[in-house]
């Protein structure tokens, strides 16, 4: 099972987020918790909580349907002591929202080492960040999501997310997000069936296919390889549809939240209908695949 949403809207609170997500036909859904410019946040109302919970049900939403999403402001690897303390302690908020609201699965740019430290020190201080979250939270999985490598930004290589992985304590609740646009800018090509899959198996043989928890699903406005993050609208970009058409029609992406983050929010349900369009018809009686999920 395929479950393709988008990232919506939780403007007015995050229970709207679950009608936004269904008002568009989407199977599944992103969120910011929290405004995602701002440091501060008002803490989650135990009606805001329960409103969430109840349209979550309502709608069909399960918790491998939900994908929240950090801020932007924080920085996991943040070379300086007292702006990685501030980002830390955002980053634990963020979980304990997820916690309160039952998300279970937040997913986050791993850092920047803002060209002041080695990338190395950089990872570990990420792995460590992510260890102390995970270590007075429960429940909530901490996502990392690859990305173009703009600017000083590490994950843009799979090396570099293994590298974190690695260093995690609990590998039950590590998991990665792989953003299709970001993957391209950063170098993998998903264009053709062929390069497609030596990506994946790169993916699979340096971090592992056990650890894709979700992905993003955007056409990219820049070329392959630019290490420049810009989204496009599906087959509106220089990715096209056919990486779409094979995500559509692979085992490893079921049963995880697919999400759209394409620039045009008017098209999303349309470019729902289209993803599902791409998934070919079952086969009856077929041999089930190596790494069949449902
Ligand atoms: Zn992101
Ligand atoms: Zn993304």
């Amino acid at each position: 099972m395929k479950y393709v949403g988008a990232h919506v809207s939780a403007a007015g609170g995050v229970d709207q987020a679950p009608r936004n997500a269904a008002a568009i036909g989407a199977r599944a859904f992103a969120l910011f918790t929290r405004n995602q410019r701002q440091w501060q946040a008002k803490s989650l109302s135990a009606e805001e909580i329960a409103a969430f919970r109840m349209n979550c049900r309502k709608e069909g939403y399960g918790p491998a349907q939900i994908l929240a999403h950090d801020s932007y402001l924080i920085n996991l690897g943040h070379p300086e002591a007292k702006a990685l303390a501030k980002s830390r302690a955002a980053f634990l908020t963020e979980m304990r929202r997820c916690e309160a609201l039952g998300v279970a699965l937040l997913n986050f740019h791993p850092g920047s080492h803002l060209r002041v430290s080695s990338e190395k020190a950089c990872l570990a201080r990420i792995a460590e960040s992510i260890n102390l979250a995970l270590s007075t939270t429960k429940g909530v999985t901490a996502i990392i999501e690859n990305t173009a490598g703009q600017g000083s930004n590490l994950g843009f290589r799979f090396e570099q997310i293994a590298g974190i992985i690695e260093l995690v304590a609990d590998h039950g609740r590590v998991g990665v997000c792989l953003d299709t646009a970001h993957a391209f800018a950063a170098g993998y090509d998903l264009r053709t069936p062929e390069s497609f899959a030596a990506a994946l198996a790169e993916f699979d043989r340096i971090i592992g296919s056990r650890y894709l928890r979700a992905a993003h699903l955007n056409d990219s406005k820049a070329e392959f390889g630019s290490r420049v993050d810009r989204h496009a609208p599906i087959g509106k970009g220089k990715l096209g549809l056919e990486p779409f058409r094979l995500i559509m029609n692979d085992d490893r992406f079921n049963g995880i939240p697919l999400i759209l983050e394409t620039p045009e929010s008017e098209r999303w349900a349309e470019e729902i209908q289209i993803l599902y369009a791409l998934q070919r018809r079952k086969p009856k009686g077929g041999a089930v695949p190596l790494n069949h999920r449902e």
